[in-house]
């Protein structure tokens, strides 16, 4: 896990800074970032940063300091933002709550931070307490020059995350997210894709609930990790992975990433990588904006063999999972004799196996393939998506041609007569062609129907 947003120079921790390391090491924390709120904390952060590899540094002054925010203060942050562990400029922003600057030089400090990010070609924290329009505003001016930037701790409505996402930005949740009386944060929160999420703690302060009263501390992050996968309705291993990457991306990290992933885990499921070859160009397709599904890098320099991916699943202990799922970033039945082979396998060591695939398997092997799947695959999940052929050719462009949609209707009735569970997907894009889609699922296909968010991959 990544702590983006911590105040590590700050007195409380001046007595126990070692055992604080050691407790976040524990956890499982790669990095803490340690973040300035005026120039002496800035430069105590890059002071720290070079001290431990964990520590990353920040640079900045806090909006209840704005006043010290002179031009010789903000040519000390530029001097110190080009020093190596400092990935990001900030925290900056208004705070209207306790308007410990006035508002005017509030908005002067936040205007010159942004100008110095922006120059810099680093990425902003933002502050943001009472001032959602305000910050609103002056992001929006900015939003288009800037790398890219978080809103810290964030305590905005679902108006002000959805701009949020639309700069570009991250949105990190801290300790809040665990309190009882959070659940307008929570709702919100629930409606921001995981892809655009991070955590932090703001330690010393906002001490999630399981410890409340106590200091915060960056190995404390693990409780809003918890929390964020309950709303999520995902395991915790997701949401360290998927937020780690996410910070990774906001700072400019390594990735780290070695091989290829050919399984990879998401909730209690477990996903075989098949192939990146696909008989469609989906307009909303996320393999032509990123390789990433759920935090797992699926790009694959050839696809796997049916050894390799037998290898993978048995490293994984595929038993443990509630199904293994032929999926990726294509479409599995292009490799039709793998998913025949490792199902084989897998249905005799007892997995429940699914296929999600674009129900092109008879177009793409001239036959009907479907009889050969009979006792090796559970399940087959159809991604429709639209509910007529034209509609269909015009989001999926099949490289089959306009007739592509009345074949994958007749391997959707073909399934039903060999394969114990169908069903089909479409995308929450047009509500009519939802309804349209499940009609046509239930009422003439007889199969099940499953509705899924655009912006929600794996
Ligand atoms: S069928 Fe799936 S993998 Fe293929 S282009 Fe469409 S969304 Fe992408």
């Amino acid at each position: 896990m990544i702590d983006t947003h911590a105040h590590l120079q700050m007195p409380e921790f001046s007595d126990d800074l070692p055992s604080v390391l050691d407790n976040a090491e524990a956890a499982g924390i790669e990095y803490i970032t340690v973040v300035g709120f005026d120039v002496d904390s800035s430069k105590r952060a890059i002071a720290m940063s070079e001290q431990s590899a964990k520590l990353l540094a920040a640079v900045g002054i806090h909006p209840h300091d704005a006043s010290t925010a002179s031009e010789s203060a903000i040519e000390e942050l530029r001097r110190l933002a080009r020093h190596p562990k400092v990935v990001a400029i900030g925290e900056t922003g208004f705070d209207f709550y306790r308007n410990l600057s006035p508002p005017e030089e509030q908005r002067e400090a936040f205007d010159a931070h942004l100008s110095l990010a922006e120059e810099l070609g680093l990425p902003v924290i933002i502050h943001d307490r009472d001032a959602h329009e305000d910050s609103a505003h002056i992001l929006s001016e900015h939003a288009g020059r800037l790398v890219g930037g978080v809103m810290h701790c964030f305590s905005g409505d679902a108006r002000l995350a959805e701009q949020a996402l639309e700069w570009g930005f991250f949105v990190s949740v801290a300790g809040p997210l665990t309190y009882p009386n959070a659940g307008g944060l929570r709702s919100v929160v629930e409606q921001i894709p995981i892809e655009r999420l991070v955590l932090e703690t703001d330690a010393p302060y906002l001490t999630p609930q399981p410890k409340r009263g106590k200091r915060n501390e960056p190995a404390f992050v693990r409780y809003v990790a918890q929390e964020l996968a309950r709303l999520k309705g995902l395991s915790l291993d997701d949401v360290e992975r998927i937020t780690s990457l996410n910070a990774k991306q906001l700072f400019g990290l390594p990735m780290g990433e070695n091989g290829e992933v050919v399984v990879y885990p998401i909730r209690d499921s477990l996903y075989i990588n098949v192939t990146g070859a696909c008989t469609n160009e989906c307009t909303f397709c996320t393999r032509f904006k990123s390789p990433y599904i759920k935090g797992h890098n699926l790009t694959l320099k050839r696809d796997p063999s049916a050894d390799d991916i037998i290898g993978a699943v048995g490293q994984r202990r595929e038993r443990s999972y509630k199904e293994v799922v032929f999926c990726g970033l294509g479409e599995p039945f292009l490799r039709l004799d793998v998913i025949k082979q490792v199902a084989r396998l897998l249905k005799e060591r007892g997995c429940k196996v699914r296929v999600n695939t674009n129900g092109q398997a008879n177009l793409i092997h001239g036959r009907n393939v479907v009889p050969e799947l009979a006792g090796l695959v559970d399940s087959v999940s159809v991604s429709l998506n639209s509910s007529t052929a034209e509609k269909y050719f015009d989001l999926c462009r099949p490289k089959f041609g306009p007739w592509t949609f009345s074949s994958i209707l007749e391997f959707i009735r073909e399934c039903k007569k060999h394969i114990p569970e169908v069903s089909v997907t479409a995308l929450d894009i047009d509500p009519d062609e939802l309804e349209a889609c499940s009609k046509l699922a239930r009422e003439e296909l007889g199969v099940g129907f499953r509705e899924r968010h655009y912006n929600e991959v794996g």
